[in-house]
């Protein structure tokens, strides 16, 4: 029998998955222990173990951090539980919403809180500039028919307008290897200068510079984006934070997660794969599933080690600088200077984004400020303390109004963060027809899922999707 990622979105019970797992389970040799070892619980590793468990076979769960969720992480001691990794899901997210469901978890809609407040503007040399300034102003270098958009919106509004593939479902599809060029490039042939270029890359979603990341993953994105936005207007994210969605996934399972484990070497042997800990545990099981993001297995040895465009992978794919600060507010200073509290700058405080998760959505109960690509790597550079000092410095520099009202409560770097060390994967120039096709296929023992790994879906939805895969690979042993 053989299933297609459509298939398995339709049900697992539908498929008669019961049968598969238990000739699965016949094939490995009964457990003398468990069937599977999953490594990492974010939500790939918690979902692809969920999915095993359902199917009767043994999971157990290693995971490096003394919690679940990854890249889902919510700071709940402070005020409006902010969020310094996934923020939110499309209605089209149909994965990410039944996982709530299952991890007994309410969703609300995030669109009304973010409508309210004042749009965001825009600092450069320190001065600051309205939507209404922008279009004519002397800074502004775009051509005339981009003249109105701030520079933040260019990047999306160009991808989305030119985007070259015909059907976003084969962007890794070799036929597409050619458009696998820079953002850089793209942009040039859409008319942009090289000013242009470079201030719409100050702060970039992905990347450090429009020279390091393809085009074709951003129209890939792009299709993945319009999707969502054709499924329904409503972004939803988790009540009281959304780490209660892993918090909930890790409740459903039956079997251990041990906490505090630092894999170092997995042992691709014939009978077995061995899981070794920085603690000096081993662990072993027939199969395998690594769910770790690849700056972190860069550093696992992996024996036999893995070869051509996967090894490529693993050492090659890159992973997105950012650090987020979270800044609480003790007067709203915003008004007695009457400038938006969000801001987009050219400065090294980075983009202010203010947050409104109290009972009342009008009400902002902290900022966050992102930095992205360089000056993410920057703030790393200066150290948690130093980048937070900084942060509040440049803020009261360019907003005087904010002086001794706001206050640094805390740093995020996932660059910093030895679990992770990087924020999520996005393919350079050329690196989607070097690898992407053959970087998650099994080896051995050893099977691959992980946001980075996802071919259908982005994000958390792309991480789920990832599960399924994975699960269906080893199901249908
Ligand atoms: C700032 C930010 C904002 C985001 N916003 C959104 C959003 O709005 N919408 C969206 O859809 N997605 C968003 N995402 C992406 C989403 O959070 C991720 O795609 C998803 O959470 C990844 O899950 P994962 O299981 O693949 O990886 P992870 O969550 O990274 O899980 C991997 C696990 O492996 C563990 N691990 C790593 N190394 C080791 C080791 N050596 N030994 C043992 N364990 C180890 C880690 O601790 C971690 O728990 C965002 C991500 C970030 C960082």
């Amino acid at each position: 029998m053989k299933l297609t990622r459509r298939d398995f979105g339709m049900g697992a019970a539908a498929l008669g998955l019961t049968l598969m797992a238990e000739r699965a389970s016949a094939r490995m040799g009964k457990p003398k222990d468990v069937d599977v070892i999953v490594l990492g619980a974010g939500v790939s590793g918690l979902n692809a173990a969920w999915l095993l468990e359902e199917q009767g076979l043994k999971v157990l769960l290693l995971e490096g951090r003394q919690r679940v969720g990854g890249r889902v992480f919510t700071l709940q001691d402070q005020p409006g539980y902010p969020e310094m990794g996934f923020n939110s899901m499309g209605e089209g997210y149909g994965r990410g919403i039944d996982a709530a469901m299952r991890a007994g978890v309410e969703l609300e809609n995030l669109v009304p809180r973010f409508r309210g407040g004042p749009q965001q503007e825009l600092y450069l040399d320190g001065r600051r500039i309205t939507r209404e300034q922008w279009s004519t102003s002397p800074l502004n270098p775009f051509p005339d028919q981009l003249k109105g958009s701030m520079p933040w919106e260019v990047t999306g509004k160009m991808v989305s307008q030119h985007n070259r593939l015909p059907d976003g479902g084969l962007w890794n599809d070799p036929s597409n290897a050619k458009l696998d060029i820079s953002l850089y490039s793209f942009l040039k042939t859409q008319g942009l200068s090289d000013a242009a270029i470079n201030l719409v890359s100050l702060s970039p979603y992905y990347g450090t510079s429009a020279y390091d990341v393809s085009a074709l993953m951003l129209e890939f994105n792009d299709g993945f984006v319009k999707g969502q936005i054709a499924a329904g207007p409503r972004m939803l994210a988790v009540k009281g934070g959304n780490i209660n969605l892993p918090n909930g996934m890790a409740k459903l399972l039956k079997g251990d997660i041990l906490f505090g484990k630092d894999v170092v070497a997995i042992d691709n042997l014939t009978d077995k794969a061995e899981v070794r800990c920085a603690d000096g545990s081993v662990y072993s099981a027939p199969r395998v599933i690594c769910s770790l993001p690849l700056p972190t297995l860069r550093n696992i040895a992996i024996r036999p080690g893995l070869s051509g465009p996967q090894a490529r992978a693993v050492a090659e794919l890159k992973y997105q600088p950012l650090s987020i600060a979270f800044l609480t507010v003790t007067e709203p200073f915003w008004e007695d200077d009457e400038a938006s509290p969000a801001m987009w700058t050219d400065d090294r405080l980075g983009v202010v984004m203010p947050q409104r998760f109290g009972a009342d959505p009008n009400e902002i109960t902290g900022l966050t400020v992102q930095a992205r690509g360089h000056l993410a790597q920057y703030w790393d550079r200066l150290g948690k303390e130093d980048a937070l000092a900084l942060v509040v410095q440049r803020l009261e520099a360019l907003r005087p109004a904010a002086k001794g009202k706001v206050k640094g409560a805390y740093l995020h770097s996932w660059t910093a963060e030895r679990f992770n060390m990087g924020a999520f994967s996005y393919f350079g120039p050329g690196q989607i027809a070097a690898f992407s096709a053959t970087m998650s296929e099994p080896v051995g023992r050893l099977h691959f899922c992980g946001e980075h790994t996802a071919v259908g879906a982005r994000g958390l939805e792309g991480a789920l999707e990832s599960s399924e895969r994975v699960a269906i690979e080893i199901l249908s042993l």
